[in-house]
């Protein structure tokens, strides 16, 4: 198996390498990661400069990419251009942070796996749901291998990933595997606003924690509950059952 590992934290992110050497043991590893943390940059891609990729050395002497673009520009150059070898799987992480609820809009980590779907590759993402500097891989990283190896004996829907979320505890602490939808996880806004010492105004988004809605079933009450989350998640985006209701408003009949 040919497994492409990227990320979104960056080329030489701890959960890259904790990943990549979990995987080693059941695939061929090729590394192309961004060169810079790129955490919620979404899908965005790279269309008007030049996409590098530089050859690097990991931590534990192995060749990477290490490239400008993003990690969906990563999973392109992979899967379109750098290697010779057909990619198997795609596995994006381990990402530092949870992409629980609607974190998935904003997720490079995410995104990537997207990509890779769209390339009709089979693809997961996979984070860390921990928010402390200093975050235990060990446990997400054995479970990739364990997905991987389910992923490749069955074989993923056409046009679906799969989003997994490891609570932020010891191996021992976890609880157990929940197959789950994707719930709700909204940031409260919060917009500082302050002024840069020449007088101009600036603002700072972000601030608050994020308000969950525990919901049975859902990827925030699983990982809320010790448990691995792991969300079919489909690139259709149609909302199916607001079709006859928008069509009933008597849009098809503007003109
Ligand atoms: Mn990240």
């Amino acid at each position: 198996m040919n497994i492409l590992v990227t990320n979104d934290d960056g080329v030489f992110a701890e959960g890259l390498l904790a990943l990549k050497t979990e995987l080693d043991k059941i695939g061929n590893v090729f590394v192309v990661a961004p060169d810079r943390p790129r955490s919620a940059c979404g899908h965005s891609i790279t269309l008007h400069k030049p996409l590098r990729a530089e050859k690097v050395v990991l931590e534990d002497g192995s060749a990477a990419y290490a490239s400008n673009g993003t990690p969906s520009d990563c999973v392109t150059l992979a899967i379109l251009g750098i290697f010779q070898e057909p990619i198997d799987l795609v596995v994006s992480g381990i990402n530092h942070g949870p992409n629980l609820g609607w974190d998935l809009t904003y997720s490079g980590t995410v995104s990537a796996a997207m990509e890779g779907a769209i390339l009709g590759v089979a693809s997961f993402a996979i984070s860390v749901a921990g928010i402390e500097p200093k975050i235990d891989y060990t446990a997400a990283a054995r479970f990739a291998v364990d997905l991987a190896l389910l992923i490749d004996n069955h074989k993923l829907p056409e046009s679906a990933l799969l989003n997994v979320n490891v609570p932020p505890v010891a191996a021992s602490d976890i609880n157990g595997v929940q197959v789950t939808r994707q719930g709700k996880r909204r940031y409260v806004g919060q917009l500082d606003k302050r002024t840069d010492p020449t007088g101009r105004d600036y603002y700072w988004l972000g601030g608050d924690l994020p308000e969950d809605d525990l919901k049975e079933g859902t990827d925030v009450k699983a990982v809320a509950d010790g448990y691995i989350s792991v969300t079919p998640v489909h690139l259709d985006l149609t909302d199916e059952a607001s079709i006859e209701a928008i069509r009933a408003w008597g849009v098809e009949q503007i003109d």
